[in-house]
């Protein structure tokens, strides 16, 4: 019997310093290349695809595009927060869905949320989408809040607040069915009585603050 198998043969190509986003500061890295071989009794014969470059952080050991390495610190801070303003959406929309079927005034709520929340406004189609995933999806808003906020400030958890504030209250208000969902929201972020105040305070406001 011929012993026939695979293996990945890496190499490191170059070496040098890059913003990495797991360790959030400048680390040393290692450009590698993979390649998949052949092997005839454990030894690598022939390659049976291309090779594949990656870069890896010499500090976590995380895997990355190469493409990384064109990125500025700037460049992560900006895809960062468009991360959050997507995130935070998408927590609105949760919160809508949590009440049961879309009225036409939570969909006006959540149009404006996008509006304001989105690095760009979201239209109706794009919303019906978004909306149908999350139904299958089946993640309750205080789940996914829960997942999401570990990379939040907490002026963002608060921002976040209120535009779920504004969502879950375009339909009926603040009900108690209402309250207890904020409450939960609240308890999934961590925040302090205080922080939950003012986050409702600033959301109750948001027609006459201005956009930030
Ligand atoms: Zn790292």
């Amino acid at each position: 019997m011929i012993l026939i198998g695979t293996m990945n043969i890496t190499r490191t190509r170059g070496q040098g310093d890059f913003h990495c986003p797991t360790c959030g500061s400048l680390r040393e890295y290692s450009l590698k290349s993979r390649r998949p071989f052949l092997t005839l009794y454990f030894i690598p014969t022939v390659p049976i695809g291309a090779s594949e470059l990656f870069v890896r952080c010499d500090g976590c050991k995380s895997n990355w595009d190469p493409a990384i390495l064109n990125m500025s610190a700037r460049d992560h801070q900006v895809a960062k927060d468009t991360q959050f303003r997507v995130e935070a959406f998408r927590a609105s929309v949760l919160v809508v869905l949590h009440g049961g079927a879309i009225n036409d005034r939570e969909i006006e709520a959540l149009l404006e949320i996008g509006h304001r929340i989105l690095p760009e406004p979201i239209d109706r189609d794009d919303l019906g989408q978004l909306c149908s995933s999350a139904v299958q999806n089946r993640v309750s808003a205080a789940n996914y809040v829960r997942s999401v906020c570990r990379a939040w400030s907490i002026e963002q958890k608060q921002r976040a607040l209120g535009a779920m504030f504004v969502a879950a209250t375009a339909d009926a208000g603040l009900d108690a069915k209402t309250l207890v969902l904020l409450a939960s929201l609240r308890d999934a972020m961590n925040l302090t009585d205080e922080e939950y105040e003012s986050a409702i305070e600033a959301a109750i406001q948001w027609d006459d603050a201005a956009e930030t």
